[in-house]
């Protein structure tokens, strides 16, 4: 009897190390209705691979440089198009992308034809020290799960919980990289920003650990998806 929840098509934004990896984990256990996309991560999966993506992406991400907005978007749009998202139907949650508005408005005509747009877009707002001793504890999966060894450590030290394989730093994770990262991370994000909030779509999230994110992500987007 109830009316069919809402399709969302979201953006997850913020700082390098804010959580977005691991709140939106989180958030797919819950609806798995939602698919997930995380450029950081597919990139990550072409270096491991060597392909030619991988080959141009490294350079980038060992400076901790951002790739070019139309060679983004055209990764984003195929991997729309080869997981069949672009249907219209399909709720789905960007991790790591936009990120500049440039980027922002190459989605639009990616979308538009299927009579998708972005409906959702939600900043996780974490003060800049909390996620630099954050970093310090960051250790990932080649599949892209996160683990800190503070406060999400593996079961076993140093091993990925699922597969038992090894848990290794990111290269772009030291700290002078790092600090590149965030620094171009806060100079995009005013103007994306402004580009939302006209659409009357941004939402921010704040807190210093994702337990305390959760909740409220959690409540913003049910909220979005209920009927
Ligand atoms: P975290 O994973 O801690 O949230 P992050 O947001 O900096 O950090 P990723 O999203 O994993 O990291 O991206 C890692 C790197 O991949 C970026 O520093 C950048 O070089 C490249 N990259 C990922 N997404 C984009 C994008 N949309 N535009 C340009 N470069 C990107
Ligand atoms: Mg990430």
């Amino acid at each position: 009897m109830s009316a069919a929840a809402k399709t969302i098509r979201m953006v997850i934004m913020g700082a390098p190390g804010s959580g977005k990896g691991t709140l939106t984990s989180r958030l797919l256990k819950k609806l798995p209705q939602i698919h997930s996309l995380s450029t950081g991560d597919i990139l990550r999966q072409e270096i491991a691979k060597g392909s030619a993506i991988g080959t141009t992406a490294k350079s980038f991400i060992s400076r901790g440089d951002l790739l070019p907005d139309e060679f983004m978007a055209r990764l984003v749009e195929n991997e729309l198009q080869a997981q069949k998202w672009l249907d219209g139907k399909t709720s789905f949650l960007l991790d790591g992308f936009p990120r500049t508005v440039a980027q922002a408005e190459e989605l639009v005509p990616v979308l538009k034809p299927h009579g998708a747009d972005i409906n959702f877009v939600v900043e996780l707002s974490v003060p800049p020290e909390v996620i630099l001793e954050r970093i310090d504890n960051r250790w990932v999966h080649s599949s892209g799960r996160v683990y800190n060894l503070q406060y999400n450590p593996p079961k076993v030290p140093f091993k990925d919980d699922l597969t038992g394989e090894p848990l290794f730093k990111r290269p772009d994770d030291n700290p002078e990289t790092f600090k590149v990262r965030l620094d171009k991370y806060f100079a995009e994000l005013k103007p994306i920003r402004d580009y939302y909030e006209k659409q009357g779509v941004y939402h921010v999230v704040r807190g210093e650990t994702s337990d305390i994110i959760f909740p409220k992500l959690y409540a913003l987007v049910e909220k979005q998806l209920a009927p």
